[in-house]
């Protein structure tokens, strides 16, 4: 499948899962707006490595203010946006009684808000042009829940519900909306959540595979690349009747 000639935005793709899906996008042709933090230059050399134009923009997506200069830049630099994957997010672990309340308005800003108000701001140009793609990177704690993740579940079961209704609102258009539900990946997030069991004086490798075992009957990680080529999908033409769905890509995890 081609998709030169269209544009891709990518929240929180300068790392993990986003970074492999702004791969998957430029690989097929696409030029690509990167987004989030930490060296955007080595990225955006990675990117540009199949030939597609790579821009990048700072955006902090908890800001609303940021997320609408991110759109004007797109519109300037690359003539509107045609795929949207928002998938910028963050975690944090406590329990309810001990979550900091900082951290769940975070969370639900950077993993929640921020589909809201960039969907809000691509859509109108999509139906100008007739076309649009709009993948959310939700999560299985979309589905289900998990102990110490109050925010993080409260915000992707958030991510599915408004999936559901754009991916009603833009029905008879050419404009879809979906939502990826993927279990474990093994990016800094994750390594994360692995080392904070490694420090209670597991072995590393032991905390790696506990991990894995309470959640992801498979034992494997799902990978980046893997995600790239299921946004494809969601990209193409045979994926034009898939809308408001919460497709899971989870080594069986939501099948217990
Ligand atoms: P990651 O930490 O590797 O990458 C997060 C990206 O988001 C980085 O590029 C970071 O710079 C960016 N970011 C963070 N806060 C930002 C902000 N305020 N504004 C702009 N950019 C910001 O994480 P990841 O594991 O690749 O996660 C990506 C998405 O996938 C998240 O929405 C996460 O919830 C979801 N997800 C991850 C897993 C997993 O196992 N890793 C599983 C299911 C869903």
């Amino acid at each position: 499948m081609s998709l030169k000639g269209k544009t891709a935005l990518v929240t929180g793709s300068t790392s993990g899962i986003g970074l492999g899906i702004a791969l998957g996008l430029a690989r097929a042709g696409a030029n690509v707006v990167l987004n989030g933090f930490g060296d955007a230059a080595a990225v955006i050399a990675e990117v540009e490595q199949f030939g597609a134009r790579v821009g990048h923009h700072p955006a902090d997506v908890s800001d609303p203010a940021q997320i609408a200069e991110m759109f004007a830049y797109a519109e300037r630099e690359f003539g509107g946006v045609d795929i949207l994957v928002n998938n910028a997010g963050i975690q944090h672990v406590a329990s309810v009684e001990d979550f900091p309340v900082e951290r769940w308005d975070a969370i639900i800003a950077i993993n929640l808000s921020s589909v809201f108000h960039s969907t809000r701001l691509a859509l109108p140009g999509m139906r100008a042009k007739g076309w649009g793609r709009i993948v959310n990177i939700a999560s299985v704690h979309g589905q289900v829940g998990s102990v110490g993740k109050a925010a993080y579940v409260a915000a992707k079961h958030g991510v599915i519900g408004l999936t559901k209704v754009v991916g009603l609102e833009t029905a008879t258009s050419n404009v879809t909306c979906n939502a990826i539900c993927p279990g474990w990946v093994l990016t800094p997030l994750v390594q994360k959540q692995i080392d904070d069991r490694a420090a209670s004086g597991v072995d590393p490798q032991q905390a790696q595979h506990d991990l894995l075992a309470e959640k992801q009957p498979s034992l494997e990680f799902v990978t980046p690349s893997q995600l790239g080529e299921l946004v494809l999908f969601l990209c193409s033409e045979a994926a034009s009747q898939v809308r408001g769905a919460a497709w899971n890509i989870d080594g069986g995890w939501l099948a217990q």
